[in-house]
């Protein structure tokens, strides 16, 4: 087997189906990387397993077609996960610092970046691909997002990227900024939807307006976080519709986070709607069990601290609502340890952590909780409620739960869904509109979900 050094082999192959597939799809699907090899087959790593089932279905025929004809002879593929994140001790290895150099093969390492180029004003220095954990829950938005940031844009124009709080949307969306910002001399900016729409009224106040509108329709890349807070700001909306079409026209990069789906904000023009929904829309969901874990991993490795696996999976496990409730968790782990100077212990992280555990947006609790105070409230049970059913005395008691699950808490409509016996987000969506309708013909209904609110909020704060 000596005679052929598959690593170079697997290069070529590469080199060839570069040239041969679209710039985006390559730069999307063939972040792929040479493991090992026996005989009659290559393995490769992939970043997570939907990346892996992608890639397989769409790929491997073709991958191990061009390998055959390469070699002359027969061979297969197979695919193995490793979270690139994880697996990069080059990058983490032993320092206290955080290290912020990126991981790409051009061995940036050699040099500090900061010698370069200074840190871009608006983007966190963190918030890199290298520090983004890939897991199931935001594998295809975490692709798309470096594949924008290898070739802004080319595709994905504007790409979109939705789900609740703490979710990873501004890590991921200034991850590209950072990216771009590090390999080009293109042009960059960050900003929130409310600074962009404050910044605007300062504008047209100052008689500004000419150079507000220059600022932004000549960047490469516009990164604007949570739209949401454009609803029912009609001016901003306005200008941000004509500063789209500007940097649409002109093949500049956007991109766009929201904490829902464009389809549920309110007060938002038409054809500002249309525009967001032009690229791609994608959702992050809360992490699974496994890639909270990977995410804990993550961190301490980065903070250099020693925590027992037993501890990250006990707070893996108890806290499951996002990635930015699981941070706080561990930051208030490493305060003690550090604080008391001993080892964190289970016993120890129970202690600390008992309050987060218990917090009843930690688990499904509230959405739990709705369902009973409603249910009780029209005397039928939460089952009903999750069934199939579709008598009138159920139907609407069920939107209604739903509906108050929307206004509040954070779930989305797939999780609301989920939880009324596992119905579609766009039934959820449906519900709520009707219980909208309803309040608008029926004064009385308002004060009726009102109290039940209030009473909601009530026993959720006892239990
Ligand atoms: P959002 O904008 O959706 O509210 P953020 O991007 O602010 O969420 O993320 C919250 C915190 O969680 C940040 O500190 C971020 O670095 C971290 N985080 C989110 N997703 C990941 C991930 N996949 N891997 C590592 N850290 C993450
Ligand atoms: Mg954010």
């Amino acid at each position: 087997m000596a005679e052929w050094n598959y690593e170079i082999l697997w290069k070529e192959t590469m080199n060839q189906m570069k040239g041969e597939l679209n710039e985006q799809e390559f730069a999307m699907w063939f972040n792929l990387e040479y493991l090992s090899a026996t005989e009659q087959e290559i393995a490769i790593a992939v970043p997570s397993s939907f990346y892996k089932d992608q890639v397989k279905q769409r790929y491997q025929g073709y991958i191990e077609n061009k390998l055959t004809e390469l070699m002359g002879k027969e061979v297969s593929v197979s695919f193995e996960v490793k979270p690139k994140n994880q697996n990069d001790d080059k990058i983490l290895s032993g320092s206290s610092e955080k290290n912020y150099q990126k991981t790409e093969k051009k061995d940036v390492s050699e040099k500090p970046k900061t010698a370069e180029k200074p840190n871009h004003p608006q983007l966190r220095k963190d918030y890199i691909f290298d520090f983004y954990v890939i897991g199931d829950n935001n594998s295809f938005a975490s692709n798309a997002a470096l594949a924008i940031g290898r070739n802004p844009g080319t595709a994905y124009n504007p790409f979109l990227i939705y789900g609740g709080v703490g979710l990873g949307k501004t890590h991921l969306m200034q991850a590209i900024g950072n990216y771009v910002y590090d390999n080009s001399n293109m042009k960059v900016i960050y900003i929130t939807a409310e600074s962009f729409t404050n910044e605007f009224i300062q504008a047209i106040r100052d008689n500004q307006t000419a150079a507000f509108k220059n600022k932004y329709r000549f960047v490469d890349v516009l990164l604007i976080d949570d739209i949401h807070f454009l609803q029912k700001k009609l001016e901003t909306q306005e200008e941000l519709f004509h500063t789209f079409n500007a940097l649409y026209d002109a093949n500049k990069q956007m991109v766009f986070t929201c904490d829902r789906p464009v389809s549920e904000l309110k007060n938002l023009s038409d054809r500002l709607r249309s525009r967001f929904e032009r690229g791609l829309n994608v959702d992050l969901q809360p992490p699974s069990y496994e890639t909270r874990f990977a995410i804990l991993k993550k961190k301490i490795e980065v903070e250099n601290v020693h925590i027992p696996d037993e501890v990250v999976a006990l707070v893996s496990k108890n806290v499951s609502t996002n990635i930015r409730d699981l941070e706080a968790a561990l930051t208030k782990l490493i305060a003690y340890a550090k604080l008391v100077g001993k080892p964190i212990t289970v016993e120890t992280a129970q202690q600390q952590l008992k309050d987060v555990f218990a917090s009843p947006r930690q688990t499904n609790m509230s959405l739990e909780i709705i369902q009973r105070v409603v249910a009780e409230y029209f005397s039928l049970s939460v089952n009903d409620l999750k069934s199939k059913k579709k008598t009138q005395n159920i139907v609407f008691p069920r939107q209604l739960s739903m509906y108050i699950t929307r206004e509040i808490t954070e779930y989305s409509t797939t999780e609301v869904g989920q939880a009324f016996g596992g119905r579609d987000h766009t039934t959820v969506m449906h519900a709520c509109q009707k219980i909208e309708d309803k309040i608008r013909s029926d004064p009385t209904l308002d004060s009726t979900i009102q109290s039940l609110i209030r009473m909601i909020k009530e026993y959720n704060a006892k239990s």
